[in-house]
């Protein structure tokens, strides 16, 4: 199988997933249940995401392990089941994959912070190594470090997939806002930040996911582009800020919509484009049409 980084020559642009974790409440997930149980209760439900995304169009998709380090298991009490639970999350992405697409696991923040002292880089270190060494003996091929806002966190996180596994790696991080034109996370921390540490402890590709809608997301994709040029950027944002309407929360951002950025984020440097929160297999339907249409 090739690497994404080869695809990527070849085909010039890839076409991502979009959000997990709305198909999962829809299927009946209640609030404060741990999402990565399902990949073994009901692993039928987990795998139909992978295949409604491939069936969209879908190049790489992802798999339901975001909260699947053993510091985040442990809070629902199932940190004796880390490797369980993430072979299974990538096991079930690959049936769904089949061999002809990537499986980018996805590897999310331990909600643990190094700058307060609540964890240590070692500990840090073993979480995230178990969980990348599990996923990829799940039949991943590529991790996605994603959603992170910490530098110090996520280049650890990198060190510790590079180190002890053979996944390509993407690396992601979630923006608070842009003032300037200068992206920064949660942490202060701006895309150069990230990009710099980041490629410096073994990330292949980096990429924004979450943070805002298609619009704001242009501004990060720049900055990463003029960070880390000859690296490929990855883009999945939202679909726009969610609204508390009376049905519950909305997401504003049409597949048409979305997919009307295209060919500013490829012009912008991305070329990988998928979606996050609010997003679902018809945005990613309408992106890949409209990443067709640009050839
Ligand atoms: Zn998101």
């Amino acid at each position: 199988m090739n690497t994404i980084r080869e695809d990527l020559r070849e085909k010039r642009f890839l076409v991502a997933d979009g959000g997990w974790g709305t198909f999962l409440i829809a299927e009946g997930m209640q609030p404060g249940e741990c999402p990565e149980l399902w990949n073994v209760n009901r692993p039928e439900v987990v795998r139909r995401i992978g295949e409604n995304y491939i069936a969209a169009g879908s190049d790489l998709i992802s798999t339901n392990s975001f909260g699947g380090t053993r510091c985040k298991l442990e809070q629902h009490g199932l940190g004796e089941r880390t490797a369980e639970l993430n072979e299974a999350a990538a096991a079930l992405s690959r049936q769904a994959a089949g061999a002809d697409n990537h499986v980018i696991a996805s590897i999310g923040p331990t909600g643990k912070f190094l700058i307060t002292g609540e964890i240590s880089e070692e500990d840090l270190y073993d979480a995230f190594k178990e969980q990348a060494q599990a996923l990829e003996r799940g039949g991943a091929d590529a991790c996605i470090i994603e959603t992170f806002s910490a530098v110090d966190e996520a280049a650890v996180a990198v060190r510790a997939v590079a180190e002890n596994t053979k996944l390509e790696i993407i690396c992601s991080f979630t923006y608070a806002s842009v003032v300037g034109g200068v992206p920064r996370t949660m942490m202060g921390a701006t895309a150069a930040d990230m990009a710099q540490a980041t490629l410096e402890a073994g990330a292949h590709i980096l990429g924004a996911n979450c943070s805002f809608g298609s619009e704001e997301m242009l501004a990060v994709v720049q900055a990463l582009h003029e960070a880390a040029p000859g690296t490929p950027i990855l883009v999945n944002p939202n679909a726009g800020q969610p609204v508390q309407a009376e049905t519950g929360i909305v997401y504003p951002e049409s597949p048409e919509y979305m997919a009307g950025f295209a060919r500013r984020f490829v012009e912008a440097g991305a070329s990988i484009l998928g979606g996050c929160c609010g997003t679902n297999p018809e945005h990613i339907r309408a992106i890949k049409a409209a990443l067709r249409a640009i050839g």
